[in-house]
Order: structure tokens, then C-alpha cells, then sequence
């Protein structure tokens, strides 16, 4: 593939290069091989963008709900018709074991069929009024252009959690894919294309220059809408900027869950259920747990369970049969996970398995991890209050629950938390206390395109997804008839 031919702007319905005709290269994060090139698009790339979409709109906008949705409902099922082949793009470009893509692309695919029947459903009410000769309904319209940026993590479903309410609200996007993954952003814009979505509607800017594009994004006042995952750093700073022009915002960012084991609960399905949410996705995801809290009682029994299932994780590239544990997205990465275990052995941590880089036989990338698991983590410990991000499990004793559910809220995130009981009243007493977004209750997976995702605090703004999922595209307009 050269250098000079990358096509991966959309601009129109056009696949375009970038004005300045500039790319950049894409790796494999387990091979270090370069499997592609993208454009790298610049303000002038995304001005002609944001103007595509801005013309598109009154004609999509005027489409019926019908019309959007079957275009949803196509793109549902080509997606699922390509899952093996955009499972195996998304391992080659990010890392992540073949099974894991496969699952992500099936989510993908959940947002399409879930907002294709939402699309049918915006309807306004009517409103009774003080005055005898009036009448109230309102309707429920697009916003207008909406800007959507997206992290390298989950690459093809953080982009169809926001295109499809956008599409079925009657919104254009201009979207702004992460560099580390724009070739899944651009094979998830073809099935989109594909299943009719008309030119002008969905455009997108890969770029190497996310502040460049990102700026024109969030400054101009034609975008009527900015929805974003990544960084709560660079989240705050997008949504500040996009305040200044009244934009609607949504932003959906770092997380730092708790995992609390209460003394009814079964420790070693507790651990089994720790083991498998700390390390989806080698721990690159905003709900992994952060904090895991055990009644002293199963404090052992825990750690030993935990570490056992550890050590039976294999590491290596997303494409061999067995491996659960992929390459860090880059060094960076790697560095902050070593530098997390080093903080915390100086101050007292036990590594009871993994705890440094590894090398794979026969791989070219360096940034695999060993998972690995801390115990008796305390708060002065960097880990304590830093997202991880990567697949360290960090596990210390409490006592009473009081002080579990301080320690729990002591966090400026607000993503998920976990909690594991068998007493129904504890369930409910501590999710009610718990200032967090989402809990899952004795389940290590409570999130689907059917349920509303989202955080409080430091973790963002908005929900993605489920019945609030498509409110943030859409106004409400307010009409007040005399009669
Ligand atoms: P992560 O830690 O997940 O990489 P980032 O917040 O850095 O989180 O990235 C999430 C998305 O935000 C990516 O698409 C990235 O390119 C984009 N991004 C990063 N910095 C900026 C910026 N200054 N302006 C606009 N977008 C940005």
C-alpha cells in the first residue's frame, strides 16, 4: 500500500485524500507492521466537511423516521454479514483478541438495530393549557450537525453508539475516528454507505492532528453538537470550547470503577467475575475496575482465586487461538503500567502475579503487559486514584460497609461500579449510595444497546444508548396554537 494513496476522508459521498495530501501510517500493535495508511486531514478538510454535512441536512431532516430506519436496519445487517471480516480488521489494527472483536462488532451492530426502531418512536405530546382557546404540542427535531470524536478502544462500536441516534434523530456527523484506528472508522462507514446513508450525510476526517480538526469541530457555529469519548482531559477541554457556541455536549469519558465484594457474597465467583471484567480488552476500558475492595473474611480466598485465574491468561496477538491477553495500544501505555506497579511496591503492594512487560516469541510489537494482579493496594498509591487503563488489578481489604462505600465515592470519576452480594437489601442500599453512572449487581456487564450508558462527575455528561440514547440529537420544539 503507498504512502500517497490513502483515500479515508469522506467528504460529500466522496472518499477523498487530504487537501495537503498528507498521510499516515497504521500498525499492528502486536506485529509493529505497518497494515495501512490513512489521510491526514487538516482544518481545511474538516471546514469542507462540516459545509457537506451542513447542506445535507434539510433533505435528510425531511426524510420520514420510516426511511431512516430502514436504512439502519440495512446497515444492521450488513454489519453482521462482515463480522468475521471487520472482527479481523479491528484485531490486526487494535490489538484485542479475535473473540473480543467479534463481540464488539455484534454490539456495533446492536446500536443499528437498536436506534432503527428508536427512529420510529420520536413523538412530542400534547399539553393541556390555561387558556380555553389554546393548545399545546411539541415535536422533537435533529439538532443539526453533529460532531462525533472517538477513541482507538472499542473502534467500531463508540462510532455506531453515536452515528445511528444521530441518523435516526435526522442529523448529519462529521466524525473524527482516533489515528491509532481509522481503518475500522472507515470500513464502519461503508457498510453505513452501503446500506444507503445519502452523501453528505456521514463524513469524517482521519487525522494524525486531532487538535487541528478537533477545534474546527468544537468552533464552528454551524455544529450544533458535539459527542465525544475519550479522555476526561481532553473531553473537558472539547466541551469547554463547545460551550462558547451553545452547543448541545455529551461526553462520555475516563472511568475508575469499584469492585466491592461484601462478606455474603461468594468470593471465588466474585473472583472469577474480577478476572474477567478487569481484563477485557487487556483493562483498556473506561468501566474496568480500578478499585477492588474485598471483605477482609474473603480477602484470601479472593486474592488466591484471582491470581490463580491470572495466571492462566495468555498472552500474545489477537489472531492466535487462546490468547485473552493483547498488546497495550502503544508505549505509553506500557509505561504508565510500569510505573503504577513500582509506585505501589514502594509503598508497600504485593505482586502476586505478572507486574512487568513481556515479550512474545515470534512478535515484533512491545507492548505487551503480563496481567497482573496488586494486592493490598492503599490510597497513597498512584494507582489508587489514576486511571489504569491497562491490565493491572489492583485488590485491597475493607472492614464495614460505610467505610467501603466512602472509599467507593472517594474518586472524581463517577463511570460504573460493581458491587457482589447475595443480600438483596445491601444490593439496593449500596447502588442507591454509590454515585456512579451505571452498577452492575453481581454481573461484570451492565452495559447494551438497549440500556442507557453513561457517568456522573468526572466521567461525563449524557447517555448513550437505550431510550435516552437518541434525546441528545434532538430538540424539542414547543408550538402553541390558538383556536
Ligand atoms: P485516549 O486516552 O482514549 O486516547 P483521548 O482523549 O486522547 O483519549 O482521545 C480520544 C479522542 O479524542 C481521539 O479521537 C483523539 O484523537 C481525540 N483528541 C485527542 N486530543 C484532542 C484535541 N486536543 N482535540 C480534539 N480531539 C482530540
Amino acid at each position: 500500500m503507498s504512502a500517497n494513496t490513502a483515500t479515508t476522508i469522506l467528504i460529500g459521498g466522496e472518499w477523498r485524500e487530504a487537501l495537503s495530501r498528507s498521510t499516515f501510517p497504521v500498525t499492528n500493535p502486536a506485529t509493529a507492521a505497518v497494515i495501512g495508511w490513512a489521510s491526514d486531514g487538516g482544518a481545511d478538510d474538516t471546514a469542507a466537511a462540516i459545509a457537506a454535512a451542513d447542506g445535507a441536512f434539510d433533505a435528510w431532516a425531511g426524510t420520514t423516521a420510516h426511511q431512516r430506519s430502514g436504512i439502519l436496519a440495512q446497515a444492521n445487517l450488513i454489519m453482521r454479514g462482515r463480522q468475521k471480516e471487520l472482527a479481523a480488521l479491528m484485531t490486526s489494527e487494535q490489538g484485542k483478541p479475535l473473540k473480543a472483536s467479534l463481540n464488539e462488532v455484534g454490539y456495533a451492530a446492536d446500536f443499528l438495530a437498536w436506534f432503527a426502531e428508536e427512529a420510529k418512536r420520536i413523538g412530542g405530546v400534547t399539553i393541556p393549557s390555561a387558556r380555553a382557546d389554546q393548545r399545546f404540542i411539541t415535536m422533537r427535531q435533529p439538532v443539526g450537525v453533529v460532531a462525533a470524536i472517538t477513541p482507538w478502544n472499542y473502534p467500531i462500536s463508540m462510532l455506531t453508539r453515536k452515528l445511528a441516534p444521530a441518523l435516526a434523530a435526522g442529523c448529519t456527523s462529521v466524525l473524527k475516528p482516533a489515528a491509532l484506528t481509522p481503518l475500522c472508522a472507515v470500513a464502519t462507514l461503508e457498510v453505513l454507505v452501503e446500506a444507503g446513508v445519502p452523501a453528505g450525510v456521514l463524513n469524517m476526517v482521519t487525522t494524525s492532528r486531532a487538535a487541528a480538526v478537533g477545534d474546527t469541530l468544537v468552533e464552528s457555529p454551524v455544529v450544533r453538537k458535539l459527542t465525544f469519548t475519550g479522555s476526561t482531559a481532553v473531553g473537558k477541554k472539547l466541551a469547554a470550547k463547545a460551550t462558547e457556541s451553545l452547543k448541545r455536549v455529551s461526553v462520555e469519558l475516563g472511568g475508575h470503577a469499584p469492585f466491592i465484594v461484601f462478606p455474603d457474597a461468594d468470593p471465588v465467583r466474585a473472583a472469577k467475575g474480577a478476572a474477567l471484567v478487569k481484563f477485557l480488552n487487556t483493562g483498556q476500558a473506561c468501566i474496568s475496575p480500578n478499585r477492588i475492595y474485598v471483605h477482609r473474611s474473603h480477602y484470601d480466598t479472593f486474592v488466591t482465586t484471582l491470581t490463580e485465574r491470572v495466571k492462566a491468561l495468555k498472552v500474545g496477538a489477537g489472531e492466535t487461538p487462546g490468547v485473552s491477553i493483547g498488546p497495550l495500544i502503544d508505549e505509553r501505555a506500557v509505561t504508565k503500567m510500569e510505573s503504577q506497579v513500582l509506585d505501589a511496591l514502594e509503598k508497600g503492594a504485593r505482586v502476586t502475579v505478572g507486574g512487568e512487560r513481556v515479550e512474545v516469541e515470534g512478535l515484533e510489537g512491545k507492548t505487551f503487559f503480563a496481567p497482573t494482579v496488586l494486592a493490598d493496594v492503599t490510597p497513597e498509591m498512584q494507582i489508587y486514584y489514576e486511571e489504569t487503563f491497562g491490565p493491572i488489578a489492583a485488590v485491597m481489604p475493607y472492614d464495614d460497609e460505610e467505610e467501603v462505600i466512602a472509599k467507593a465515592n472517594d474518586s472524581e470519576y463517577g463511570l460504573a461500579a460493581y458491587v457482589y452480594t447475595n443480600d438483596l437489601s445491601t444490593a439496593i442500599r449500596v447502588t442507591e449510595k454509590l454515585r456512579y453512572g451505571m452498577v452492575g449487581v453481581n454481573d461484570i456487564n451492565p452495559t447494551s444497546a438497549s440500556a442507557p450508558f453513561g457517568g456522573v462527575k468526572a466521567s461525563g455528561l449524557g447517555r448513550e444508548g437505550g431510550y435516552e440514547g437518541i434525546d441528545e440529537y434532538l430538540d424539542t420544539k414547543l408550538v402553541g396554537i390558538a383556536v
